[in-house]
């Protein structure tokens, strides 16, 4: 939004690339944020999902305070350390029979989705990879090569397809969304993508920055059966929505499928940066020694790691996750009864989108009104984002350890940043 960044506080007029808030902020406990300011925010973002359990939550201080005073190597690339091994045999027991094989460590979402593009190809000999319009995968050259996403355009690898993900909204039904989605998919392989050539299918089971689309019942079940006709390996980027966020552990099991590789990053390390892919030994073991960067596998951050997923399961988060996510999705549903700029609310747990419309009936996308009512709730008190390839979905993806009580509270902001974007008053 030009003009609003004039306004930005001294504290971050250095930052290049400021894209959402004018202000910084100097510390955070559970699902609030401090500005430097003093003011609080209630975070809906968890910082973009990488706080999975709040902000400076003990369970990490101690795990990261206890690996730091105490450190085994910086790398595991040299020799495993422990944290890195734990987890591993961890993350292992957390993926399908057939994702069962080795692990590699990343820093980001990015590094290991690009990781996934070149071992699936160098192991497979096929040089085609397909992905959905819409879909990130992250931002370095790699990554970016298998995203959709149209703030990647002019990034896409050569063999890279892409193909429509369902939106249910768009199409008026579930059913008519999935069913042009797979008739689209058919059709391509019937014409102009051999299904010999292609490696692997990166799919979001949820699709985040393309505007937290749900896929409709059976949709996946159909590309899963696809794939297993054609020895396509299904590769499941959980960054964004794995990890108990959609009220399962891994997202891809809401639709029954069971990919052959698994891709986790983000909410992992819990605010550190730790990425992870698991998948068979004849596809892990291939290349993988291409893909090295001196810190992978880092043992604070693979300390950090190991403690949030033994929050996860200590404090029954996924059961929060769903719990919570319904309270929230409930009180978005009574919102969209006041606000006529809502024309969607839609995800599963505590991934949420909220699609904003000019006007109901032409579904016209409400983009400017998207940027300023993220503003707006700021200034409230209220940290969310928008996505969607027309940038006028609002995301929601709060920690895990969202109470009732914050899940209101942070809609009673939004409703009221709604309002005054729609009187105006912005
Ligand atoms: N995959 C998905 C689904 C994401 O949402 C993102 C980031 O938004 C990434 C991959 C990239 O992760 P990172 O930003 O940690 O590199």
């Amino acid at each position: 939004m030009p003009g609003l960044y004039a306004r930005e506080s001294r504290s971050v007029s250095k930052m290049a690339h400021l894209r959402f808030f004018p202000q910084a902020v100097v510390g955070g406990s559970g699902a609030y944020l401090t500005a430097d300011d003093g003011r609080q925010l209630l975070d809906f973002s968890a910082s973009w999902g990488a706080a999975s359990l709040g902000h400076s939550h003990p369970a990490i201080r101690e795990a990261v305070g206890r690996a730091l005073s105490d450190q085994a190597g910086a790398s595991y690339l040299s020799s495993a350390n422990e944290a890195c091994v734990l987890l591993a045999e961890k993350l292992l027991s957390l993926v399908p029979e057939r994702a069962r094989g080795r692990v590699w460590f990343g820093h980001s979402g990015s590094d290991a989705n690009e990781t996934v593009a070149r071992i699936v190809v160098a192991a497979t000999g096929r040089p085609r990879i397909l992905a959905f319009h819409g879909a990130y995968h992250g931002g370095t050259i790699g990554s970016m090569g298998v995203s959709g996403h149209p703030a990647q355009q002019g990034s896409r690898a050569e063999g890279l397809t892409l193909v429509p993900y369902p939106n249910s909204y768009a199409a008026g039904s579930p059913e008519a969304a999935r069913d042009a989605a797979l008739a689209h998919l058919e059709r391509l392989f019937a014409t102009e993508v051999p299904p010999e050539e292609v490696a692997a299918f990166f799919i979001e089971p949820i699709q985040s920055d393309g505007g937290m689309l749900v896929p409709p019942d059976g949709f996946f079940k159909a590309v899963e059966a696809l794939c297993r006709r054609h020895g396509i390996l299904i590769v499941s980027d959980e960054v964004k929505v794995g990890l108990g966020r959609s009220g399962r552990f891994n997202a891809f099991e809401h639709s029954g499928i069971e990919p052959d590789i698994v891709v986790f990053g983000k909410g992992l390390g819990g605010g550190l940066p730790i990425s992870a892919v698991v998948g068979p030994e004849a596809i892990m073991n291939h290349s993988v020694a291409f893909s090295l960067q001196t810190v992978h596998g880092n043992p604070v951050c693979a300390a950090a790691a190991l403690a949030v997923l033994q929050t996860i399961e200590r404090d029954h988060l996924i059961l929060n996750a769903d719990r919570s996510g319904k309270v929230l999705r409930e009180a978005l549903d009574r919102l969209t009864a006041r606000h006529t700029l809502i024309g969607d609310v839609r995800g599963r747990g505590l991934a949420l989108g909220i699609e904003l419309v000019t006007d109901p009936a032409s579904r016209e996308p409400a983009s400017r009104q998207a940027a300023l009512t993220v503003y707006r709730a700021f200034q409230l008190g209220l940290v969310l984002y928008y996505v969607g390839v027309q940038s006028n979905v609002l995301e929601l993806t709060p920690p895990l350890t969202l109470t009732p009580a914050e899940a209101e509270s942070g809609v009673a902001m939004l409703g009221q940043a709604l309002a005054d974007v729609a009187a105006g008053r912005i």
